[in-house]
């Protein structure tokens, strides 16, 4: 095949392909749980051939590929649209020259053509034509040089994140072990320093938070979550009166993030499928659904900023541990509203936003956001949304936020930190509530202990029911003094200690397979 073949193949996409929407959903596709779930039937009756077969091949190409990738740095490729154009038919021209020369060309034509991939807007239809043009030698080598690039990105992101000045680190610990003797781990987040009681130990804005839908449109900022005292600090939005902001600043960064795409705007038109989104959220008076809209309008957005962090919000979420959501009809109705809001603004979000994904973030939002306190009167009385968030309710909630570091932050009936809002918005700060040392691990209270009124069993119940796990901190693992006269009391707290231990047992059963799953993924992609 001649040159001019494989670049007027390309050409086309690269050149209607302005922002990067396919590269964004190419990439998502690899982590697509539904995928996940499909390989994993493949798993069993392919792996064992391939891999053999592979092993032999993989050594041989490993170090080759190693050494490439080693030798391509990240300003290799340039950064304005036009320039990663002509890069890219650059690469694509010498790729070719060099394997027709024979295999002696066919590392450097694999360089040239995994270089190309890098830049193009939409990989998945260049390997494509990779695969149809390439001799399958070469198009060996690109695909492992890819896999092994997504490889290294996954295992490196614990090494950049958290960012070192939060002074945290996550790290796998031990969670004791399954019915059948494998032993289970789970990540938490390690202080990398020692603090003294009261000391802040790190703070972060959410990636994403919402009010209560009551509250919408009063006196709480839809940016930050600020109590507006002074009228004249309101700012509205130009375009509707759903929603009111605490200041310029914080209208402007909702625009941009997100509220362009969700805006109502009923100052023009009262039947717009966001205001039916909207009235959906005050009519169920959850507000999920709308932090999973805002979510994906503030990843595609960041998407197109290409502003070259290594890491989009979609690989900082992945991570996180989730509920497992049973799909209903009102999670029905809430993604079809969603496809319809956003479907005619982000090309290609309707796909995105199957039933799987949705429920799966909709669990990650269940398990991981945390209620936010703002509100400067302490006795103010909220209508509380029927849906969880981690708080151990020292302060009216007013809406909740969704945070990349804090959401690793495992429970303790005891914790040692303890969250404050101290600008009065969404920015989290966690604060020690006893020394903590270096190496320590933090915990915080999910869950509101009624100043410490619930019993060991209340406190296991209610995790139990709405986290999924059984609590094992010193305190509740700490022998509590039963009065004589209870036994009768006791023994039904045995009962209902066997039931929760049958269901702790069936959650890590789930959970180790999730974990096989995604081993399975790495040793595709490995
Ligand atoms: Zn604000
Ligand atoms: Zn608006
Ligand atoms: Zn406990």
């Amino acid at each position: 095949m001649k040159t001019s073949t494989i670049v007027a193949a390309t050409v086309g996409t690269l050149a209607v392909a302005t922002v990067g929407y396919a590269i964004y959903f190419d990439q998502k596709r690899r982590n697509d749980p539904e995928f996940r779930r499909k390989l994993k039937k493949e798993k069993k009756r392919a792996m064992k051939q391939q891999k053999e077969e592979e092993k032999k091949k993989t050594t041989q190409t490993t170090q080759t590929v190693e050494e490439a990738l080693a030798s391509i740095k990240e300003d290799d490729f340039p950064a304005s649209m036009e320039e990663r154009e002509k890069f890219c038919m650059d690469q694509l021209s010498a790729g070719e020259a060099l394997f027709t020369r024979g295999p002696e060309g066919y590392d450097m034509a694999a360089i040239c053509f995994y270089k190309a991939l890098k830049v193009y807007p939409a990989p998945a239809e260049l390997v494509m034509v990779y695969q149809k043009t390439i001799p399958p030698e070469v198009f060996t080598l690109v695909m492992g040089m890819l896999s092994m690039d997504v490889h290294k990105k996954q295992e490196k992101y614990y090494t950049v994140f958290p960012p070192k000045e939060m002074n945290v680190k996550v790290d796998e610990l031990p969670e004791g072990v399954t019915a059948e003797g494998q032993s289970v781990v789970r990540r938490g987040l390690i202080a990398t320093k020692d603090f003294a009681a009261g000391e802040t130990i790190y703070s972060e804005t959410p990636i994403i938070s919402s009010l209560e839908p009551s509250l919408e449109g009063k006196e709480f900022c839809h940016y930050c979550l600020k109590q507006i005292v002074e009228d004249e600090s309101k700012v509205n939005c130009p375009t509707c009166t759903k929603v009111v902001f605490c200041s310029a600043s914080c209208e402007k960064s909702a625009t941009t993030e997100f509220h362009a795409v969700l805006c109502t705007k009923d100052s023009e038109d009262a039947s717009t499928p966001e205001r039916s989104l909207y009235d959906y959220t005050k009519e169920t008076n959850s507000k999920y659904p709308e932090m999973i809209a805002k979510f994906l309008v503030r990843m595609v957005h960041e998407e197109t900023l290409n502003s070259g962090e290594e890491y989009n919000l979609f690989d900082h979420i992945e991570r996180l541990r989730f509920l497992e959501v049973r799909p209903s009809a009102a999670e029905e109705k809430e993604i079809e509203l969603l496809k319809v809001a956003l479907g005619s603004k982000i090309p290609g979000i309707e796909e995105f936003i199957n039933e799987e994904r949705y429920l799966t973030l909709k669990g990650k939002l269940l398990y991981n956001a945390f209620g936010v306190s703002t509100s400067l009167n302490a006795d103010r009385s909220v209508e509380p949304s029927p849906e969880q968030y981690r708080s151990e309710r020292g302060a009216p909630v007013v809406g909740a936020g969704f945070y990349r570091v804090t959401s690793y932050m495992s429970h303790s009936c005891e914790p040692n930190t303890k969250i404050a809002y101290q600008d009065h918005n969404n920015n989290l700060a966690v604060v020690a509530t006893k020394a903590v040392k270096a190496g320590e691990e933090l915990h915080v209270g999910f869950i509101d202990q009624k100043n410490g009124e619930l019993s060991t069993e209340q406190r296991r119940q209610e995790l139990f029911q709405h986290y999924r796990f059984k609590c094992m901190c010193p305190r509740c693992e700490a022998p509590e003094p039963v009065a004589v006269a209870a036994a009768v009391v006791a023994e039904a707290a045995d009962v209902a200690e066997a039931a929760v231990e049958a269901a702790v047992e069936a959650a890590v059963e789930v959970e180790a397979e999730a974990k096989a799953e995604v081993e399975a993924v790495e040793e595709v992609t490995a």
